[in-house]
């Protein structure tokens, strides 16, 4: 097929995700390597958003590939009760990434059911019912999750199931109150978390989830204090901590999980995205030792035909050693140092910039109209002019490949940039955020 031609079938027969389907433009892709792809006319895109931040590898990582491959030819599918070596393996090598504490995996199929199934397991360990999560989230689409997921991809679910409770996230840039430090923050959201855990009855509450970086929401990063507060208040509470690692995890942040760089351990971690790369789809639930042992005599109620595809948990194994051997943490901290230089000079030069937010590949460009006010280039869950599509549209032209989200740019590239590589693409940024101080 021509390029032309599967671009057209695909407008006719494909539902896009979270888009009007009336004017919709794929790029047929024809072939990808490292951090690029390429149409049939050999136009090259470079990918600055990792895909849905979920390609921390690259394209044609061969690595993984060869284990898709090799597993293909033993068996490609077996149910989840019989023991296959990639799914094991892979459960055992995420357990002896995480800290002591952690004991079991239970394997999905992406991000969304990983938050479904912590939830469940929450609810059933504590035999509570109510479940705390923030209003900038996203924890997926699915009912569960959506119900989780704070912002406006919620509201086609409303009103909701009864017992989901929405708190404020760490959002200092936005708080229309002045913190005098970072701590003075951390104690002004703690104690609003309590009294609002108070009100809600603590011993209704089964678990508190939280993206352990607010990632799609606008990159907020937690200040200092602030996650091993949440946890002692979840351990006053008997709370059950889930930490949401689906998009910060993996080297994202420049450690394996992004809670290492918090002093914090929570009570489960989700994940999906970056474990396997997208080369085969994965997620999944790890939980302590404590919350797994409580499943030795009690019954697990969580199940999916595709629990540790072996094809996908193959993949996993793959990007997780391949991690590790190809130092990617290290090599996140180093570009993305050059990363969080640039984009702070961005702060100070454009005038259309209010806020810049980074950790290590992990970053996003907060657009204002006005600086002083912090008035955002478009309103909360508001975009009737297509502000932001246009600001995309202006990176699409320059093959600068990312998503927005409110008044935000993602810049959240594959691990495997190099520093000349993403320097070239900053500077695109550049000239784009140019155009956005003159035109919006
Ligand atoms: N949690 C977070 C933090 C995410 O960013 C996402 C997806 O972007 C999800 C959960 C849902 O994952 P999935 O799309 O794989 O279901």
């Amino acid at each position: 097929m021509t390029g032309k031609e599967i671009k057209e079938m695909q407008k006719k027969y494909v539902l896009q995700s979270w888009s009007k389907q009336g004017a919709l433009n794929p790029i047929p892709v024809e072939r990808a390597e490292g951090i690029y792809y390429y149409d049939f006319d050999g136009n090259r895109y470079t990918d600055m958003a990792s895909q849905l931040v979920n390609l921390n590898l690259g394209y044609g990582n061969e690595d993984i590939a060869l284990a898709i491959k090799e597993q293909v030819d033993k068996y490609c599918y077996i149910g989840p009760s019989i023991a296959s070596e990639p799914r094991a393996k892979l459960a055992k090598m995420i357990i002896d990434l995480l800290p002591e504490s952690f004991g079991k995996v239970f394997f999905t199929n992406a991000g969304a059911d990983a938050n479904e199934n912590a939830i469940k397991i929450a609810r059933m360990f504590t035999g509570r019912k109510k479940v705390f999560s923030r209003y900038r989230s996203y924890h997926g689409s699915s009912f569960g999750a959506g119900n989780l997921t704070g912002e406006p991809r919620r509201y086609p679910l409303e009103p909701g199931i009864p017992g989901f409770v929405k708190f404020f996230d760490p959002y200092i840039y936005r708080e229309p109150i002045e913190f005098e430090s970072e701590e003075a923050a951390t104690g002004y959201y703690l104690a609003k978390l309590r009294e609002q855990i108070i009100y809600e009855g603590p011993d209704n509450v089964a678990a508190i989830v939280m993206e352990t970086i607010t990632g799609s929401n606008g990159v907020i990063i937690p200040p200092k204090g602030y996650l091993p507060g949440v946890r002692k208040i979840c351990d006053e509470f008997g709370i059950v901590m889930i930490c949401d690692e689906v998009m910060a995890g993996w080297c994202r942040t420049g450690k394996m999980f992004a809670f290492e760089n918090f002093d914090v351990v929570p009570d489960i971690v989700t994940f999906a995205k970056g474990v396997t790369c997208g080369y085969v789809q994965l997620g999944g639930v790890a939980i302590s030792k404590e919350i797994a042992a409580y499943f030795d005599d009690h019954v697990l109620s969580c199940g999916l035909t595709y629990s540790g595809h072996p094809l996908a948990c193959a993949a996993g194994v793959a990007c997780v050693n391949y991690y590790t051997k190809a130092g990617i943490p290290e090599h996140v901290v180093e570009v993305g140092a050059v990363l969080a230089e640039q984009l702070d000079s961005f702060k100070e030069s454009h005038p259309c910039v209010g806020d810049v937010r980074h950790i290590g590949l992990f970053s996003c460009v907060e657009l204002v109209k006005d600086k002083k006010t912090k008035e955002p280039l478009v309103s909360y869950g508001r975009d009737p002019e297509g502000i932001m599509g246009k600001v995309i549209g202006l990176l699409k032209e320059r093959k600068f490949m990312t998503y927005s989200h409110e008044n935000m740019v993602f810049i959240c590239p594959p691990l495997i940039i190099t520093e000349e590589q993403l320097k070239e693409e900053l500077m695109k940024l550049d000239e784009v955020l140019s155009i956005v101080d003159e035109t919006f």
